[in-house]
């Protein structure tokens, strides 16, 4: 499986950097955001390292529809009856911060300190 070694996402894949994990399979990892942005703010990415959707192939479409279709488990699972946000930053002008494919998903009730 493709990694990257100076990214933060395969460190944590890989075991090198906690996480607060909430979800694991053979292909993807689900765990907390460190800086939630809502009262449950989790975060899925593919164990392999793809940068962001401008690297996504054809051959990764099943499982990015993989990752959607956890998003409502996974929020139920946390408690998470009333709505959720999910959101894929691509790049610079999509603020970007971390270049391994991630999708935020936010949920919980309102006021959220961000988003
Ligand atoms: P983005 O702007 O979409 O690239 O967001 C990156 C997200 O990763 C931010 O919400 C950060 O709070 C989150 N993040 C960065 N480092 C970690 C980490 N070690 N554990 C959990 N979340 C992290
Ligand atoms: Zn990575």
């Amino acid at each position: 499986m493709s990694a990257d070694p100076n990214c933060i996402f395969c460190k944590i894949v890989a075991g090198q950097i906690p996480c607060k994990k909430v979800y694991e399979d053979e292909e993807l990892l689900g765990f907390h955001d460190i800086h939630p942005w809502a009262p449950v703010h989790i975060l899925l990415i593919p164990k392999q390292h793809i940068a962001n959707l401008y690297d996504a192939q054809a051959e990764h479409n099943a499982l990015f529809g993989r990752m959607l279709g956890l998003a409502p488990r996974l929020m139920r699972e946390l408690g998470v009856e009333n709505g959720f946000r999910t959101l894929i930053n691509t790049g610079a002008d999509g603020m970007q911060e971390v270049y391994h494919l991630h999708m935020h998903v936010m949920g919980g009730p309102r006021p959220w300190s961000k988003g």
